[in-house]
């Protein structure tokens, strides 16, 4: 492992001016991604810029017909939230299936989003969920966000503050995991809303995506039966020794059933 210099600013802005012009630098917030990597010397920052002193960022609130979650929330404190229950069950049920104890103590929604790994569960909530992630400077809708592997539409010093989530009427999420890791082989979220229905999927692709003949299919019938006959093509798939595209596929269809029956 390389040497770095460690800084932990006390305001958003000075966590910012940290990593401008300096091509090297990284945000570090729970570590349970970026660190694995700095040890095996996969990365190599010069810089690495703590959030833990941005306090301001470790709040979930209720706001009108959305619940906001701050970029330092943990993945124990969404699963634990009685907020985040009340509002929306499923997403704290996602939260409560990532990792392991460890993980969930430290890793945080703000780091899942901008480490944007393929396998992760928080693609698909934030997709079907139809939210809006929230920065030092702009807010960007959930649908912009996942530009590729390990890829989002952030620029290299911007910061992820919170995490809109409009309250659906139903939510839920369905993950045939890693068995060890409990990364998503698949994953997917259905949200049932005033709107209409979105379904996405994790796990399964090279980044998170929505799947519209099954969200067409569910607004007109909200059952499971209605997915009969709906399948995802293999064809971009991933394909590894935990699942081939096509077994992927067949794991698209199961977890949404599933999703669908869950929000009942
Ligand atoms: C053993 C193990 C099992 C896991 N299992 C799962 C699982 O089942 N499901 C799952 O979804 N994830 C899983 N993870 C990943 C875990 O959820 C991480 O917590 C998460 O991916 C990264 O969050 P972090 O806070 O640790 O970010 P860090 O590791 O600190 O940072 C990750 C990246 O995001 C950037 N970053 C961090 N915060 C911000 C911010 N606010 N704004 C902009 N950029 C930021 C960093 O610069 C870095 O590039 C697992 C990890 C491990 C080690």
């Amino acid at each position: 492992m390389k040497g770095f210099d460690f800084h932990r600013p006390a305001s958003i802005a000075d966590a910012v001016a940290l990593l401008k012009g300096k091509e090297g630098a990284k945000f570090l917030a729970g570590g349970q991604s970026l660190l694995p990597v700095v040890k095996l010397d996969l990365a190599q920052p010069s810089d690495l810029v703590s959030l833990a002193g941005l306090s301001d960022l470790r709040s979930i609130r209720v706001d009108g017909d959305k619940v906001v979650v701050g970029a330092l929330v943990t993945h124990d404190e969404v699963n634990r939230s009685p907020e985040m229950r009340a509002k929306i069950k499923g997403l704290a049920e996602l939260a409560g299936g990532i990792g392991d104890a460890q993980v969930r103590n430290r890793g945080t929604i703000g780091g899942s989003l901008a480490h944007a790994d393929p396998a992760a569960d928080y693609p698909a909530a934030v997709l079907a969920l139809g939210a809006t992630i929230a920065t030092d400077r702009r807010r960007i809708a959930a649908d912009d966000f996942f530009t590729g592997l390990f890829e989002t539409a952030l620029a290299r010093d911007e910061l992820i503050t919170a995490v809109h989530f409009p309250v659906p009427q139903a939510a839920a999420y369905a993950k045939y995991g890693h068995r060890a890791s409990k990364y998503a082989v698949v994953g997917v979220m259905v949200a049932r809303t005033a709107g209409g229905v979105r379904v996405a999927v994790t796990g399964a692709g090279p980044k998170a995506f929505r799947v519209p003949a099954m969200e067409k299919a569910l607004a007109a019938r909200f059952a499971a039966a209605a997915l009969d006959g709906i399948a995802v093509p293999p064809d971009d798939l991933n394909s590894d020794s935990e699942a081939s595209a096509e077994y992927r596929a067949h794991l698209v269809g199961v977890m949404a059933r599933r999703a669908v029956q869950a929000c009942s």
